[in-house]
This record gives structure tokens, C-alpha cells and sequence, in this order.
């Protein structure tokens, strides 16, 4: 980890009660080497100013709106001012946010799904190429350790050609209508307009898909899905179940719901090759469950050296030592120690080096968005199999 100036960031959502901008917070200043200096919290300008007098952070730099924060903030020297800026509002903001923030200067950090439409991703990767700064993406699961030691175990072949991957997402705190109660969280995902086509598909079919791609390298090619509205007079899917198939041949099934009563937030994957299988779960994310052919299951534990000695990545992503559980926050703090490298390299204009580039980027952002395009399209479809477009 390079430390080489502390960075400094602002927020756009995450206001009172919100939920994933505390993650980030938390998260971004984990490892030290990030500094919150301000933001535009909250849709409602006296929330957000609320929120940044809890954070203790200067008045000033609390604004009404993201684009009152852009303004003053590029008003301020390069060094003092907000070097990266990160979004987590509703899905519907992303989009808007980031291109203003990029447009202006700014490095963005982004919550998923990245937009709303296939139109504004394929837009954000040209805005972001054209502004030459970094984008991360944070689908946070790409940021434990075993979920690198499995990428980088498929990669070395230690499981031979991959045929099949199986990946869930279940939860089960949408079974009733929570948003007619007024539920923050719940109102706006089961809105179209700031969700997006897709309810469950968008908030964490996405997290699947991207993982499936991330550890195997291989891309989803055809799908053929299901989208299920469960609970009465909801406007999007509350249940995806879905076939696909990858290039290279692998089959797979992936099913995501919010509706499984009991679940919580059960992600996990099995993925078969030729010689081998694999298995990780991220209520356990501290093991990953490998079974060559012909031989018993080995456990890999986080935190022993030989975790670290195969995967430099997994290495660079652990904290402490075996038996002292990491999760959900150093997952997210890993995305942001990779993130925040990669702007440092480009604030010194050094090249980062492979490790440093290991976090979701605007590319990954458009194979969500590519991915929830053909789920959408097959679940309406009458032949169902529908090809993800190029
Ligand atoms: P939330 O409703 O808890 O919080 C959203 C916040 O954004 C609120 O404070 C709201 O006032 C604010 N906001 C809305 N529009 C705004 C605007 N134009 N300007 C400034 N602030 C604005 O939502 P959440 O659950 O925290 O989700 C936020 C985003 O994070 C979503 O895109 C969601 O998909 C994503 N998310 C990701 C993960 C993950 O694991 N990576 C988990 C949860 C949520």
C-alpha cells in the first residue's frame, strides 16, 4: 500500500439513515491514506447538513447539491480540494452524478448498478476514457481475499477448464410489501424510475453476475430468464431465476430473490471444471472449498501464508492474522486501498501495477448494465434464450 498523500474525498448520498454511504465512510478510511472533507449527502439540503455536522466536517464544504459542490469545490486549490468524489444515491442519480464529477475533474467511486440504461453505460465509458480519470465500481464482493485466491486459482487451471457455475443471491427482506410502510430503502428500490428495469436483477443479481464473471474471467454470452413479482401490487421482479451461457462453452444457472424468507444475504458460488470444483460463501467468506477430482475437499483459510503465497492479491487484501474473521467493511476497504492507489499513480503519473488495477471498473459497470438489458429482455421474451448485445 502506497500512502504517498492522503486523498481526499467527498460524498454524493449517504445522508441519515441511508444505508451503504456509512459503508463507504467506513471502509474508505480503514487503512488511512483517505480523508472525508465533504459532500452533498441527502436529497433534502438540510439532512445533508445534518449528516456532515455529525461527521464533524467543515460547514463549508457541506452542500445543498452535487452541483453547487462541484462549483465551489473546483474553486478551491488542487491538494486542499476533493480529489475523488463518491456516489452512493439511488441508482437513477448515478449516472447524472458521475458524468458531472468526471466532466469537472474528479475521480468517482460509484455504487451498482452503475446506471440505469445500457444508452448512459455505454456513454460512461466513453465520458471516463475522455477524462482519463479513475472510476471504480464497487461491487465490494470482487474485494475478498478468497474471492481473489478462487480467481486466481481458475486462472491457474487448478480446477482445468470451467464448465458450469452455479450462483446465488437470495434474501429474504422484501416477502412483504416493506415499502408500503415508508421503508427508506425498500421505497426507492421497488420504484422503476430509480431502480431501473429490474428490481432484485438491478440491486443484487447485478453482485452475482459480476462475481461469476470476476473469478471464472469467462463472459456471459445468452440468458434465459424468469423475473417474478411476488408480493401483490409491487412494481418490479422480487425473484430471478435464470439460465446463461458463458464463451468458452460453460453452462450455468443464476438465481437471485428478495423474497426467500430466511435468507439473508446468502451470495454464494460453485464452480465446476474438468478436474476440479470450487465453492465460496460470503456468510463464510473467510473459506473457499476447493475438491481436485478423486480427492477430499481442502479448505483454503484466510490470513495462512500459503493463502498469500499463491495470490499476491489475496495477500495484499488481508489484514490480519487466521482465525480473526474479516468480511463485509475490509471487502469494501480493499476495492477503495486499490482504488485510491491507482489515483495516487495517476496524481504522480506513475503506472499502477497489476495488484493496484484489481477493482471493478466502468467496463465491468456496462456488463451490468448489458446483463440486466438481456434478463429484462429474455424474461419477456417468448423464446426466451436472448443474446446479450455487443
Ligand atoms: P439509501 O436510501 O439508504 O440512501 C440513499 C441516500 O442518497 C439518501 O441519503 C438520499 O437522501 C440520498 N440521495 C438521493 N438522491 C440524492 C441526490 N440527488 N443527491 C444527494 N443525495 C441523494 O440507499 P442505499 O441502500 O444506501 O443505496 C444507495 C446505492 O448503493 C444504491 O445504488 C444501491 O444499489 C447501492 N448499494 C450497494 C450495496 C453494495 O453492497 N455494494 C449495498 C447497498 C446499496
Amino acid at each position: 500500500m502506497n500512502f504517498g498523500r492522503t486523498l481526499k474525498m467527498g460524498m454524493v448520498g449517504g445522508g441519515p439513515g441511508a444505508f451503504i454511504g456509512e459503508v463507504h465512510r467506513k471502509a474508505a478510511r480503514m487503512d488511512g491514506g483517505i480523508e472525508l472533507v465533504g459532500g452533498a449527502f441527502d436529497i433534502n439540503p438540510r439532512k445533508s447538513k445534518k449528516m456532515a455536522k455529525e461527521l464533524c466536517l467543515d460547514r463549508k464544504r457541506c452542500y445543498g447539491n452535487y452541483e453547487e459542490m462541484i462549483e465551489k469545490e473546483l474553486k478551491l486549490p488542487v491538494g486542499e480540494r476533493m480529489d475523488f468524489v463518491t456516489i452512493c444515491t439511488p441508482n437513477n442519480w448515478h449516472f447524472p452524478i458521475a458524468k458531472a464529477c468526471l466532466e469537472a475533474g474528479f475521480h468517482v467511486m460509484c455504487e451498482k448498478p452503475m446506471t440505469v440504461t445500457v444508452k448512459e453505460a455505454r456513454q460512461l465509458v466513453k465520458i471516463v476514457q475522455k477524462s482519463r480519470k479513475v472510476f471504480g465500481l464497487m461491487h465490494n464482493y470482487t474485494g475478498y481475499p478468497m474471492v481473489k485466491l478462487a480467481r486466481d486459482m481458475v486462472n491457474n487451471g487448478e480446477i482445468g477448464n470451467v464448465r458450469k457455475i452455479v450462483v446465488q443471491y437470495p434474501q429474504g427482506w422484501l416477502a412483504t410489501a416493506l415499502e408500503k410502510t415508508g421503508q427508506q430503502q425498500a421505497s426507492w428500490r421497488t420504484d422503476p424510475k430509480q431502480s431501473g428495469a429490474s428490481g432484485c436483477g438491478g440491486d443484487i443479481g447485478t453482485h452475482a453476475e459480476n462475481l461469476a464473471e470476476y473469478i471464472t474471467g469467462l463472459k456471459m454470452t445468452d440468458l434465459c430468464a424468469e423475473l417474478t413479482t411476488f408480493v401483490k401490487g409491487r412494481k418490479l421482479d422480487d425473484d430471478v431465476n435464470c439460465l446463461v451461457k458463458y464463451n468458452k462453452g460453460a453452462k450455468g444457472v443464476l438465481h437471485a430473490s428478495q423474497i426467500s424468507v430466511g435468507e439473508e444475504n446468502n451470495l454464494a458460488i460453485w464452480i465446476y471444471g474438468e478436474t476440479g470444483g470450487m465453492e465460496w460463501h460470503q456468510e463464510h467468506p473467510n473459506y473457499l472449498y476447493v475438491t481436485p477430482m478423486g480427492q477430499p475437499t481442502r479448505i483454503y483459510k484466510r490470513g495462512n501464508d500459503y493463502v498469500g503465497n499463491y495470490s499476491a492479491a489475496a495477500g495484499r487484501a488481508t489484514r490480519l492474522p487466521s482465525g480473526h474473521p474479516e468480511a463485509f467493511l475490509e471487502a469494501f476497504a480493499n476495492n477503495y486501498v486499490n482504488f485510491a492507489d491507482t489515483v495516487r499513480a495517476k496524481l504522480t503519473r506513475t503506472k499502477p501495477d497489476g495488484l493496484m488495477l484489481d477493482f471493478p471498473d466502468v467496463k465491468d459497470g456496462l456488463r451490468g448494465m448489458l446483463f440486466l438489458d438481456t434478463l429484462v429482455a429474455s424474461a419477456k421474451s417468448k423464446q426466451k434464450w436472448t443474446k446479450f448485445k455487443k
